[in-house]
């Protein structure tokens, strides 16, 4: 009787606890939804002005203006720039953490992605003067199933840090597959630059959101700590693996590998059309 006594009060207590558990998860769930809500809301209620800051300094541009006055409005739009592609960022981080994110899965072309995402940054290495290369290795299929735009993000982001930590050096972006069979393979991009590098006790913080390696350096170079992040996220949901060799004063190298299924048989279906 004493022993069913005592179960019965402990099944009573585990009971109340498993509610009260319960009750504690959907009201996290509550706060995460109406967190990404807010964030969803306020990028889009912030990002309408800052076109129109963006698109009317760059009619303003177009009227008779002396090189002061020009340059004012460079500030402006750049500034506008900056604003905007923070604004991004965080809606997109907050996209990618939501359930809902989903990869495309179409066939692209990996050579192409690269040399697409090489030549939107070629200006800005130039303009501080820094070789920018690109090697593709004879190992990348010609097509591959996924997200395009999400890699391109990716190595964007690796390339646009690589460029904005360097000066008067090279960024060398590489990449080469691993055929794991048939039909899939581990694709591997790498990004090297003759950079400014990362101590070691900052390369895994960096990764981090909000994260920057040394505070002094990065309010020269400016930025905000979200774009390894949304790396590191997109590569998880990749299934994929990053890593970070560095050394301050000698430069960084970043490695994502990601695997990829083969297409075929459009390449297939390519070479018949050839007569
Ligand atoms: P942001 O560049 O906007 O500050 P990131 O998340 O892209 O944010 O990078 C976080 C920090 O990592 C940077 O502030 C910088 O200190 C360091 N970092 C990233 N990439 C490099 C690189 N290629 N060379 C040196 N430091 C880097």
């Amino acid at each position: 009787q004493e022993t069913k006594k005592k179960l019965d009060s402990k099944e009573l207590e585990n009971e109340q606890l498993h509610k009260a558990l319960n009750k504690a998860k959907r009201e996290a769930e509550r706060a995460v939804v109406a967190k990404d809500n807010f964030l969803s809301n306020m990028s889009h209620e912030i990002r309408t002005p800052l076109n129109a800051i963006i698109g009317f300094s760059d009619i303003l541009k177009k009227e008779k203006l002396n090189d002061s006055q020009i340059d004012l409005i460079d500030t402006i739009s750049n500034a506008g720039e900056n604003l905007l592609s923070i604004i991004n960022d965080i809606l997109d981080l907050s996209k990618i953490e939501s359930g809902q994110f989903l990869l495309e899965k179409k066939p692209f072309s990996p050579a192409k992605a690269l040399k697409a995402v090489c030549e939107m940054q070629s200006e800005k290495a130039t303009e501080k003067n820094i070789k920018l290369e690109k090697e593709i290795d004879d190992t990348v299929p010609e097509l591959v199933l996924g997200d395009v735009f999400r890699l391109s993000q990716i190595t964007t982001n690796l390339i646009n840090n690589a460029i904005k930590f360097t000066q008067d050096g090279f960024v060398k972006v590489s990449a080469s597959a691993d055929l794991l069979d048939d039909d899939n393979c581990t694709l591997t991009i790498k990004v090297q630059d003759s950079g400014i590098g990362i101590p070691e006790d900052k390369q895994q913080l960096v990764f981090e959101r909000f994260t920057q390696a040394d505070a002094a350096t990065s309010h020269k170079f400016g930025g905000t700590g979200l774009g390894l992040n949304i790396v590191k996220l997109l590569v998880d949901k990749f299934n994929g693996s990053l890593s970070l060799e560095s050394k301050v004063g000698e430069g960084s190298v970043f490695t994502v590998s990601i695997p990829f299924k083969i297409e075929r048989e459009l390449e297939e279906a390519k070479q018949k059309e050839i007569p």
